[in-house]
């Protein structure tokens, strides 16, 4: 069963976690960070105001604040992990950003397809670009009509 979704506010860092503060995962990874506001659920998004408290900070993940980045060198990190966990995919971006491109994408895809250990879980505002697969499904919604809870698949969508 996927978690209620209000916990997206507390994801705690941008960078590979092999453990993380929020309770419905056990780690996160972030092959991007950064975002753009899409709906009005936006509007008090943790992660954002997590990044912006690190701009001008040099050397530091979040230098930028929460500008879109892609960290190609992050997209193995899954692979090193050898203990199953849940894996939360990108809990300081949206895995469907426009901006992302396609292939950085299936790159995501291909490597949750070779760590078969893992379970991953993403939460997106922008379920258009949403690609099914071995994944747990979810988006975030909110009170914008294109971004309605429903079902996905065989799992529940859920908000944060
Ligand atoms: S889609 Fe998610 S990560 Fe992006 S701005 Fe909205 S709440 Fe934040």
């Amino acid at each position: 069963m996927f978690p209620k979704v209000s916990e997206h506010r507390r994801r705690k860092t941008g960078q590979m976690a092999d453990k993380s503060a929020i309770e419905w995962t056990e780690a996160t990874w972030n092959p991007v960070t950064g975002c753009d506001k899409v709906s009005p659920g936006c509007a008090h998004c943790y992660a954002e105001t997590f990044a912006e408290r690190f701009i001008g900070v040099p050397g530091h993940p979040y230098e930028q604040g929460f500008a879109l980045k892609l960290w190609p060198h992050r997209l193995e990190h899954p692979l090193r992990w050898k203990r199953p966990r849940m894996i939360f995919v990108n809990s300081m971006s949206d895995l469907f950003h426009e901006r992302i491109p396609d292939d950085y994408i299936a790159q995501i895809f291909e490597v949750m397809g070779a760590a078969g250990q893992h379970t991953f879980q993403i939460l997106t505002k922008r379920l258009q670009r949403y690609e099914p697969d071995r994944i747990q499904r979810g988006t975030s919604w909110d009170d914008a009509p294109d971004t309605q809870p429903g079902r996905v698949g065989r799992e529940p969508m859920v908000s944060r």
